[in-house]
């Protein structure tokens, strides 16, 4: 049970998770922080917080626990405003898709509480955004990531993880490197790819002709370009390391499959598809969610 929860970006990810808890009671009170005022207003008529707080320190002065549930870029400016007005005992998690640059920033921003930081990772949402998006049962049956810190108390890590766990989620635990080299390679790419062709098609000259018969298999494929500039933006530079290395293997295989169709080397074509084909159709049957 938490008493007072601050939730820092009452979005999607943040609003739903506050919905779950107190959909079962798990909270007193949800106060949210963000830098829209409409954003927060529909948040609290919703119901998803019970006030508004006008900044993140004031917030937070009787709190048990705060989410921060913004682009990543954002989290460390919020880190230095929480740092010198965390009461004892309030624990802080975060629900950024990228976990070094956020755990890097917590560490040179609330060095003195980096003890009391859960970095955490929803493997849910949507390309919607904002209060209007969240919903209860966002994390059912979904994974949620926890990197935790050498520093965390275990009694502290488990508080977190079964607060999502309360949520349905099924919480596992990750190096927080391994976390960023999975994920760039599952997720942040596939992002860079449809923005990528999206944007490619989008600066044509008669781009309307194209997507005027643009299909299933498009809209399929490009879903995630409907997601937002600012966090996959923020995204993009958090991991970009990672990014990169898995850019330059996409840019690779992208390579190798340029040649065979130079060579019209359809065998090994149909080769590699059917290895695809073969990888996809296993992952879609050992999912869980
Ligand atoms: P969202 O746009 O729905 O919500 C983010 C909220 O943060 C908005 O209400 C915005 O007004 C607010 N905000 C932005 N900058 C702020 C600042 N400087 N100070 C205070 N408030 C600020 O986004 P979301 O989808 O809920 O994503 C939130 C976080 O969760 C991001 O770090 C994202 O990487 C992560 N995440 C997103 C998804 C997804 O699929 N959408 C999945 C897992 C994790």
């Amino acid at each position: 049970m938490i008493g007072h929860l601050v939730v820092i970006g009452v979005g999607l990810i943040g609003g739903s998770f506050a919905l779950d808890l107190r959909r079962q009671g798990l909270v007193g009170r949800v106060t949210g922080v963000g830098r829209s005022h409409a954003n927060l207003e529909r948040a609290r008529e919703r119901g998803i917080i019970d006030a508004i707080a006008t900044d993140a320190a004031t917030a937070v002065a009787d709190a048990d626990l705060v989410l921060l549930a913004v682009p990543v870029g954002a989290m460390p400016a919020l880190f230095r405003e929480l740092a010198p007005a965390m009461p004892a005992g309030c624990l802080v998690t975060d629900a950024g898709s990228t976990k070094l640059d956020v755990i890097a920033a917590a560490r040179a921003e609330l060095p003195d509480h980096i003890d009391r930081f859960v970095p955490a990772h929803p493997i849910a949402g949507a390309e919607t955004s904002g209060a209007g998006a969240a919903r209860e049962g966002l994390y059912r049956g979904k994974p949620l990531i926890l990197t935790p810190l050498p520093e965390n108390q275990a009694a502290d890590v488990d508080r977190v993880e079964a607060l999502w766990h309360a949520c349905g989620a099924r919480v596992t635990r990750m190096d927080a490197a391994e976390h960023d080299r999975v994920f760039a390679a599952v997720s942040h790419l596939p992002h860079l790819a449809a923005f990528a062709l999206v944007d490619e098609l989008a600066g044509r000259q008669r781009a309307d002709a194209y997507f005027r018969y643009a299909g299933s298999g498009f809209r399929d494929f490009t879903r995630i370009a409907g997601s937002h500039p600012e966090m996959w933006r923020d995204i993009a530079l958090g991991n970009r390391d990672a990014l990169l290395a898995e850019l330059d293997a996409y840019v690779a295989k992208l390579g190798d499959i340029r040649e065979l169709l130079e060579r019209g080397d359809g065998a090994a074509l149909e080769r590699l598809f059917a290895r695809a084909r073969d990888a996809r159709h296993l992952w879609l049957k050992n999912r869980h969610d």
